[in-house]
C-alpha cells in the first residue's frame, strides 16, 4: 500500500502544483509516489533523456519513488481509454489511498486530459471484470491541484501549509534545470523559464498560505465535502 500519489501531465508539473505537498507528507514518514503522464518529448526546452535525469534527481530531493508511464505528450487527449487504462495499471499496481491529479478544466490539453482519465481510472480500477490481469483496487480519495494558469485562480477546498517544505519544493523544482528559470541552460524561451513564471510559482504558494495564515501553501479541490469527524482537532489558526 501507498499512502499517496501525485500524477502530474509532465516531469515538472507535481513539483509545480504541488511539491511542498510531496515534500511534507515524504518528511512525515508517508509513502509517497510520483507518477509522470508522460516523458515531456514535445517540450520547447530539454530531451526526453534530460528530462528523465531531471525527474529522477527531483525525486531524491523530494525523497518520493517516481514513475513514468509513456503516455504521448501533447496528445493524451487523443485517447482517453488507454490512458484510463495504463493508470488503472498503475492504481493496481502502487495501490494509493489518496490520487491527487490536475483539475479538468485546466488550460493545457494534457493536463485536463489526464484529470479526465483518472477520475475514470479512480472508478474503473475497482472494477472487477476491467481486466488487466491484477487484484482490483479502490483508492479512497481523489484530490486535484489548483493550478490551471487561470489568472484568478478557483477558490480552493483545503491548502496545505507547506512553509517548513518550501526549500525543499525549491530545491526539487531547480533539478528541472531544462525547465525552469535557468542562466546556465541555453534553450529557446518559454513562458516556464521565463523570471515571471518563477515569481508567479512563489507568490501563488504566498497567496494560499495567506487564505490558512501561514507563509506558504498548496491549494486542491475535492469532488465532495471532507468529513471531518472532530471539528476540534483542527489545527489553530493563528
Ligand atoms: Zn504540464
Amino acid at each position: 500500500m501507498t499512502d499517496a500519489l501525485f500524477i502530474g501531465a509532465h516531469p515538472d508539473d507535481v513539483e509545480i502544483l504541488a511539491g511542498g505537498t510531496v515534500a511534507r507528507l515524504a518528511h512525515a514518514g508517508r509513502k509517497v509516489v510520483v507518477a509522470d503522464a508522460t516523458r515531456g518529448e514535445m517540450g520547447t526546452r530539454g530531451t526526453p533523456e534530460e528530462r528523465a535525469v531531471e525527474a529522477a534527481n527531483a525525486a531524491k530531493v523530494l525523497k518520493v519513488e517516481r514513475v513514468n508511464l509513456g503516455l504521448p505528450d501533447g496528445r493524451i487527449s487523443e485517447d482517453i481509454p488507454a490512458a484510463t487504462r495504463r493508470v488503472v495499471q498503475l492504481l493496481r499496481d502502487v495501490r494509493p489511498r489518496t490520487v491527487f491529479v490536475h483539475e479538468a478544466g485546466d488550460h493545457h490539453p494534457d493536463h485536463n486530459a489526464i484529470s479526465q482519465a483518472v477520475k475514470f481510472a479512480c472508478f474503473q480500477s475497482n472494477v472487477l471484470k476491467y481486466d488487466t490481469g491484477q487484484e482490483r483496487f479502490k483508492p479512497s480519495r481523489l484530490f486535484y491541484f489548483v493550478g490551471s494558469r487561470a489568472r484568478w485562480p478557483r477558490n480552493p477546498d483545503f491548502v496545505v501549509d507547506i512553509t517548513d517544505s518550501w526549500d525543499t519544493k525549491v530545491a526539487a523544482l531547480r533539478e528541472h534545470r531544462s525547465q525552469v528559470a535557468n542562466k546556465d541552460y541555453k534553450g529557446p524561451e518559454t513562458f516556464i523559464s521565463s523570471d515571471i513564471a518563477w515569481h508567479m510559482i512563489e507568490m501563488r504558494a504566498g497567496f494560499f498560505g495567506a487564505m490558512i495564515n501561514v507563509r506558504y501553501g498548496e491549494a486542491f479541490l475535492a469532488d465532495a465535502p471532507l468529513r471531518i469527524d472532530d471539528p476540534l482537532s483542527l489545527p489553530d489558526v493563528v
